[in-house]
């Protein structure tokens, strides 16, 4: 990882004589690295769900009189679209945060009124599968951007859900701790062994990717948490056990805190 790359170039001076002009392009190498690893994987991502939509409809064109065959084929081919789907909102998402100004969090989010929409949220993916908890101190508002945290913290809510068994508990957080404002998710799921906890919050990184994608993963989710929480000069804190549950806590500084505003 030390390795520096050089661009060398050999450059007329004179009639005679040549300069040589050696550049430390290493950075610039690693942006293309990333870049490229990125487009492969989103060619990846979108291949798959592309090739079994893609298989199913020509075994249909091959019998189109089968409908046994087309009620069998559709559920699969609708889950393969909403995967897509996901895939490319994520997509969107995580390219507008990238290229929108760094001050636009800067209005007025109404805490109680977000914890709310979160936690009706997480009981619509649980399906009544988890027991789901709300911890809240006195209402506090914060100067954010609602729409980037709503996504943020709903996709550490969908995370712990879905990373959680049928019969485990989530439970979403929000409190002052001394000088911060802490919201928080914490679960009793599957957990992250201590060596992946690092990279989680790189695009496409899954602890297993298998089990990701099967329960509707884009492996982008953590991506988008990270770029919102810098925005908020906040923290990211992992907390995490394998086989005993993980905690997601998101710290603000208390300059984040507003006035609360008239109903
Ligand atoms: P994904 O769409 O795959 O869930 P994320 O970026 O949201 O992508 O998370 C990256 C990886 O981190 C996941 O694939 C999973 O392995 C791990 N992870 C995230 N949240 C949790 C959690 N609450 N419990 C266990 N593992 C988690």
């Amino acid at each position: 990882p030390d390795e520096r790359v050089l661009s060398i170039q050999l450059v007329p001076f004179d009639s005679t004589r040549k300069l040589i002009l050696s550049r430390d392009i290493t950075q610039l190498e690693r942006v293309q690295t990333v870049h490229r690893d990125f487009v492969a994987n989103v060619s990846h991502e979108l291949r798959t769900p592309l090739t079994v939509i893609g298989g199913f409809l020509e075994t249909l064109s091959d019998m189109p009189d089968n409908p046994a065959l087309l009620r069998q084929f559709l559920p699969m081919m609708m889950e393969q679209s909403r995967r897509m789907q996901s895939l490319v909102e994520d997509l969107l998402i995580l390219s507008r945060l990238e290229n929108s100004p760094k001050n636009s969090a800067n209005e007025k989010v109404n805490m109680s009124e977000l914890l709310d929409t979160l936690m009706v949220e997480a009981e619509g993916l649980s399906q009544g599968r988890h027991q789901i908890r709300l911890q809240r101190d006195t209402p506090l508002w914060l100067w954010g951007n609602a729409q980037e945290l709503h996504s943020a913290f709903g996709n550490l809510v969908s995370n712990a859900v879905r990373y959680t068994p049928d019969g485990g508990d989530v439970t979403l957080c929000w409190k002052e701790e001394g000088e911060k404002l802490v919201f928080s998710v914490k679960d009793s799921g599957i957990g992250i062994p201590r060596e992946h906890i690092p990279r989680l919050t790189e695009r496409f990184y899954r602890v297993d990717r298998g089990r990701s994608r099967g329960n509707g993963g884009t492996g982008l989710g953590l991506a988008i948490v990270k770029h919102v929480v810098a925005r908020h000069q906040a923290r990211l804190e992992v907390h995490s056990e394998p086989e005993r549950g993980s905690t997601f806590s998101v710290v603000f500084n208390r300059a984040q805190m507003a006035e609360p505003e008239a109903a």
